[in-house]
């Protein structure tokens, strides 16, 4: 089996974002600290939106130009240490300001179809020239923000004219689509990848892209309610290193405390306890790759010693890799 650990690089879209420390810097010197001593390489799908008001502001505002200094110098250090930096978008940034103290958030336009053909064109284009000026690194690989890339028939062109290869959005079964969110992906095959052209969850044999899906997972109300609960009672081990608020998602907590929910399948917080669940069900179903989601800012002190634990127990029987892998074989 082939290991994906996957990790989407960036602040909080809520106000406050909170600090750049506390949600990137910090918990990514923890990742990159496992990664050294495991031996393996993740994915880090960098929000380049971020990166491109960075370089606006940066000599308009002393704490912007901090913020930018130590981004670039810990994509540098990402890059140098063989991590693959690929790219993901919230365009929301378009529509964000900062006012010399913090970022002013404004997502009513979160997904890139809330913006026109032209637009779309000329975000990931510029996006990804930003992001392979920041890493050297050539940009192959893509996560939508808030998993939102549906109508994807919309955005395949700028697929296809930038080059992109691989995507890793999908978690089959999720569905939300309250709120700025929309995505469905109920109708998405039960395969470990699948290559497509203009529907992402449609495989398409001769397409021209691969989604390699995020492992999905049916929790319960009851792991909900533990995550919770673990967070306040015991929050040197539990709570998220980040110290922002997530944009709202209307009637998410409810639902996951009434009724459970299928997420994807991720490294953050308690959501590690499932992890060898996971891996297990795939190996039964004759999967070929395992992704599994994560984000430095929803880091635990529990979550980064499980996952230690995670890569210890499976990096001989396993191979852990990242898409720049897969494409050079
Ligand atoms: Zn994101």
């Amino acid at each position: 089996m082939n290991i994906f650990i996957t990790y989407d690089y960036e602040l909080f879209f809520g106000q406050p974002t909170g600090s750049v420390e506390n949600c990137m810097i910090k918990p990514t010197d923890e990742i990159r600290a496992i990664a050294k001593r495991t031996g393996v390489k993740f994915v880090f799908f960098i929000d380049t939106g971020y990166l491109k008001k960075l370089d606006e502001y940066k000599d308009q505002f002393p704490a912007v130009k901090k913020e930018h200094d130590l981004v670039r110098t810990q994509i540098e250090q990402l890059v140098k240490e063989g991590h693959d930096c690929q790219l993901h978008i919230h365009p929301h940034w378009e529509d964000t300001q900062h006012d010399g103290d913090q970022w002013i958030m404004k997502t009513d336009r979160y997904k890139l179809v809330d913006f026109s053909d032209a637009d779309i064109q000329r975000i990931v284009r510029s996006y990804r020239d930003i992001l392979f000026a920041w890493t050297g690194q050539k940009v192959h690989s893509y996560r939508a923000g808030g998993w939102c890339l549906q109508p994807f028939d919309r955005i395949e062109s700028s697929f296809k004219s930038v080059g992109l290869k691989i995507d890793s959005t999908v978690f089959p079964g999720g569905i939300f689509t309250a709120g700025n969110y929309y995505y469905n992906f109920t109708k998405a095959p039960d395969l470990s990848k699948w290559k497509f052209q203009s529907e992402l969850c449609t495989p398409v044999s001769d397409g021209d892209f691969w989604e390699y899906p995020i492992s999905s997972e049916s929790y319960s109300a009851l792991f909900f309610w533990r995550l919770f609960t673990l967070g306040r009672l015991k929050p040197s081990q539990h709570k998220p290193m980040g110290d922002g608020y997530p944009m709202p998602s209307p009637g998410l907590r409810k639902k996951m405390l009434t009724k459970g929910m299928r997420l994807s399948a991720g490294v953050d917080g308690y959501f590690v306890t499932k992890m060898n669940h996971v891996l297990r069900r795939n190996k039964q179903k004759g999967f070929e790759d395992t992704v599994f989601i994560g984000h430095p800012k929803a880091c635990t002190k529990f979550a980064l010693k499980k996952l230690e634990r995670f890569i210890e127990r499976h990096k001989n029987n396993h191979e852990f890799k990242t898409f720049s892998d897969v494409l050079e074989a």
